[in-house]
């Protein structure tokens, strides 16, 4: 298994290439469309399966150009795409853009995946873990074999993703990262969608949000 980061983007969302048996994954394209185009070519490679983390644009505005392109499915968490798909989302403060553009974006390619779930890829096995806090209900996936965690924008560094956003909760997404992460292996390596990786343990042991070092208001 080869593993490359692409920042892309105003965010700088970590886009992840995975390459395993010939194949490659790309995890959170973002709006890289054209950055991702450029590495895979370059190394004669095509995108086999697109994984969505999210419904944040910054993750997935540029998935259902790149899974076109390839003819491959897009993988995402089914509450998530059920909840932007209701009529509270179109509603509430949910930016209608971002519901038309999430649309246009899993462009009828959605291969909808739910907590427990495994994602088969050449030799690896991702296991589909999901929770809110951070949007309604964000994806993480964890191949314990590779001892590696692609933790989407609930796990950071040193940090936790922002749950001012509609539908977080700071309550929520602690509860889930105590509950559904931190039970891993300490040195699970964890692939965050901003910023540099780390370790559960290295988390466990120093993130502010989960040593209660931090005090704030949920
Ligand atoms: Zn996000």
């Amino acid at each position: 298994m080869k593993l490359q980061v692409v920042p892309v983007g105003a965010y700088q969302t970590n886009c992840y290439i995975i390459e395993e048996e010939s194949m490659c994954i790309v995890i959170d394209p973002g709006d890289g469309n054209n950055r991702i185009l450029k590495e895979l070519t370059e190394r004669g490679a095509r995108a086999d399966q697109v994984v969505v983390t999210h419904g944040h644009m910054d993750h997935f505005a540029d998935a259902a150009k790149l899974a076109e392109h390839f003819q491959t499915p897009i993988y995402f968490p089914k509450e998530e795409c059920a909840y932007l798909s209701s009529a509270e989302a179109r509603r509430g403060p949910y930016d209608e853009r971002v519901v038309h553009a999430f649309e246009t974006a899993l462009g009828g390619r959605g291969k909808l995946t739910e907590d427990g779930e495994t994602i088969r890829f050449g030799n690896l096995c991702f296991r589909v873990i999901v929770f809110g806090g951070h949007s309604k209900a964000g994806m993480c996936l964890y191949e314990e074999n590779q001892k590696m965690l692609i933790a989407g924008d609930q796990l950071f560094a040193g940090s936790i993703g922002r749950t001012d956003l509609y539908r977080g909760s700071g309550a929520d997404l602690i509860a889930g990262i105590r509950q559904k992460i931190l039970c891993l292996p300490e040195d699970t390596v964890v692939l965050p969608g901003h910023g540099p990786h780390t370790t559960i343990g290295k988390e466990k042991r120093s993130n502010p949000f989960l040593t209660g070092d931090l005090l704030w208001d949920l």
